[in-house]
This record gives structure tokens, C-alpha cells and sequence, in this order.
């Protein structure tokens, strides 16, 4: 059960409420001319920046990322590659998916933070793990993916749509 999480766009329309807020979270960058958010590893050696708002949110149950972050699930942000300006030397693990496209997890060579993930396939994105945010209250998954393979003593918000495997690939 390999995740494929960075391989699909899910229908930003269905969103719940995304649309309404992230018009409401560019005010706000737009006011305080800041970067919409920050975040590092545990340590500090690697940081990072982002100057955009998110293109989709999601958490996977599935096994890859259960070990990568040893919990039940992982929470990721997916952004723009270009609007993640990191800084700091990081590490990498290249995993295969269920489709055989290649997903490369980075992390921390000293704290061994789990911080970024990218695809061989949707190459102009990269997911940021929403646990290494300075500031993560806006963070709100449009799905759970790998439902499947989700842990007994693991409770995930109900309203959010869950996905056995992946959503079906957007029309
Ligand atoms: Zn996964
Ligand atoms: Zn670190």
C-alpha cells in the first residue's frame, strides 16, 4: 500500500469552505506583506518559507507514510514548488507508489523531521507536513486518503471526505 497522495489534484471546488477562506488568507498576506507561513524541523537546522497559499490539504493512512512518520496518518499541505523557499541541507528517501511513479520524502539529517515530499510525476508540486508549521490553525484536509489502512486507535475529523485508496481521479 504505497501512497500516491502528490500524483492527484483533488477538485478544489468540493473543498469544504476553501474557496471563502483562502480569499480571506490573501487579505491577510496582502495587508502584512509577509509570507503566508513558516516552519522548520525539530532542531532548527532546516527552515522554510512559503509564499503562497495552498493548493490542496490531505491526510493518507497509508503504510509509506505511517512509517515515514511513525503516526497513524501524515498531514500534508501541497503548494506551488517555486513558493517554498527552504533553507538548510536535508535528506531523502525515494519510495515507489501503487502506480510506480516515485515519491521522494525529505527530512532533517540531524532531528530526522519529516518536513517535505515531491512526485516524479506532478513535478511542480511539493507537500509540506503540516506538523512542522510554526503556525498551522488554518490547516484543513479536503481528504483522507488510504482510509483503508487506517489504524483502530487513530480518530480523524468525520466530516472530512474519506477515500478507501485514492479519490477517483478528477473529470
Ligand atoms: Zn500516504
Ligand atoms: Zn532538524
Amino acid at each position: 500500500m504505497l501512497c500516491i497522495i502528490a500524483n492527484h489534484f483533488l477538485p478544489l471546488k468540493t473543498a469544504l469552505g476553501l474557496n471563502r477562506k483562502s480569499r480571506f488568507l490573501e487579505n491577510i498576506v496582502d495587508l502584512e506583506n509577509k509570507p503566508f507561513a513558516s516552519g522548520s524541523c525539530l532542531c532548527g537546522a532546516v527552515r522554510y518559507t512559503i509564499t503562497s497559499q495552498p493548493v490542496r490539504m490531505g491526510q493518507c493512512h497509508c503504510d509509506d507514510c505511517r512509517k515515514s512518520t511513525g503516526t497513524g496518518h501524515s498531514s500534508n499541505a501541497f503548494f506551488n514548488r517555486d513558493d517554498v523557499k527552504i533553507e538548510g541541507e536535508v535528506s531523502s528517501f525515494e519510495s515507489t507508489t501503487d502506480t510506480g511513479s516515485k515519491i521522494t520524502r525529505y527530512f532533517c539529517p540531524s532531528c530526522g523531521s519529516r518536513l517535505f515530499g515531491t512526485s516524479n510525476v506532478v513535478v511542480d508540486a511539493i507537500s509540506v507536513s503540516a506538523g512542522t508549521l510554526d503556525d498551522s490553525s488554518w490547516f484543513k484536509p479536503n481528504a483522507i486518503v488510504y482510509n483503508k489502512r487506517k489504524p483502530k486507535w487513530d480518530f480523524m475529523d468525520k466530516s472530512v471526505p474519506a477515500f478507501e485508496e485514492m479519490p477517483p481521479p478528477q473529470k
